[in-house]
């Protein structure tokens, strides 16, 4: 047997949302935050274009979806640094400052590939228990040390929907030493509505070393190209470019990522649906008796305990697949209106049958 790293045997294993279908063949995907629609023609027509081409590397510099992305956002082109998927980023991330020794500080629960991605590059994870449901970015800024190399702040967090406001977040990034990088994970941002939830472009731009990840995953319906990306300042965004392995991000996902940009406004339509049919299923799971936090993001946080798994498995039996965590909650993302409409069903079902039994 070939000796392994001892961290692979108790590293925790990534669990993908999976689908589930019911006995009467109903399926409905709401565990993976997905965009809920296929993807716009104009969008298709560029990947079976760039198809054509696949017997060429893509460009390693991806330079002309750095340029749409740096004129979207109106930063400088070297402030960009892209990746196949943002999680690949933050991996990278993790190879530019983490040395064997240094620490990471994030909120827990958060997203689950932090733990993950600390564990591979032999990073300690300071977790700091959320505040209810929101980061407490006062505990986390005391959790920093001198071995502190990054902090994730994960906006809007991931499972639990619920976003930093900006005197908060203002006040936590003066407390960060400055050769500590702070990763403002925006992976949600096109959904947020409240306007006192910061933008992590506006902060990051007198803070070097403050950083925001991107991604076309979400809001721009291109998950299964997996293309994210990082804005930062020079020195970070130059790192990440040293790190990264060549040729990473893919054609297809470049010229796809490319016409999603074009596409924005029709995209953005979209993301403003899935907002009102957030609205919509919260009141309902209100009105149903659920207590849901309120969300930024393209899903509703249910903290169900001991209940979790119970949930889950009465949501596949109606064919709905949501992601829960045990002994925590359930994630459930916002999907078309059809979709919503049995996780609304499921989840009225399960909390009557909770009330008589
Ligand atoms: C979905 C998600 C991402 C995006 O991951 P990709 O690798 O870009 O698909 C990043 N961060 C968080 C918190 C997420 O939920």
């Amino acid at each position: 047997m070939p000796r392994f790293r001892a961290i692979l045997d108790t590293m925790p294993a990534y669990k993908p949302g999976k689908a589930v279908t019911s006995p009467d063949g109903r399926s409905y995907k709401l565990s993976s935050n997905e965009s809920p629609y296929d993807p716009l023609p104009s969008v298709v027509e560029a990947i079976a274009e760039g198809a054509g081409q696949v017997n060429r590397y893509p460009d390693p510099a991806a330079v002309k979806l750095t340029e749409a992305i740096a004129e979207r956002h109106g930063v400088p082109f070297g402030h960009v640094a892209l990746g196949p998927g943002s999680v690949t980023v933050a991996q990278e991330l993790f190879a530019t400052v983490g040395e064997p020794g240094a620490e990471v500080v994030y909120a827990w629960r958060s997203f689950e590939a932090y733990p993950l991605l600390a564990d591979l590059a032999g990073v300690r994870s300071v977790r700091v228990p959320l505040k209810g449901e929101d980061h407490d970015l006062d505990a986390m800024a005391e959790a920093i040390t001198g071995r502190t190399r990054m902090v994730f702040v994960c906006n809007p967090n991931n499972p639990t929907s619920t976003a930093i406001r900006t005197r908060q977040l203002v006040a936590f990034l003066d407390r960060v030493p400055e050769d500590v990088l702070v990763v403002l994970d925006e992976a949600y941002r096109e959904y947020v509505r409240d306007a006192d939830v910061p933008d992590g472009l506006t902060l990051y731009r007198d803070r070097p070393n403050v950083c925001v990840l991107r991604t076309f995953s979400k809001a721009y319906g291109l998950a299964g190209l997996r293309v994210g990306y990082l804005i930062g300042h020079e020195p970070v965004a130059a790192a990440v470019r040293k790190v990264i392995v060549p040729f990473a991000v893919n054609h297809l996902a470049q010229v796809a990522a490319i016409a999603s940009l074009e596409a924005e406004a029709e995209l953005m339509e979209r993301v403003e649906t899935v907002v009102k049919e957030r609205s919509r299923v919260r009141e309902a799971l209100i009105a149903q008796g659920w207590e849901v936090p309120p969300t930024e993001a393209n899903f509703v946080w249910l903290r169900l305990g001991e209940r979790t798994m119970d949930f889950a498995a009465a949501c596949a039996a109606s064919g709905v697949a949501v992601r829960p965590f045990a002994g925590e909650g359930a994630r459930v993302s916002i999907g078309a209106p059809e979709e919503n409409d049995a996780f609304l069903e499921a989840a009225q079902r399960f909390m009557a049958g909770s009330a008589s039994g």
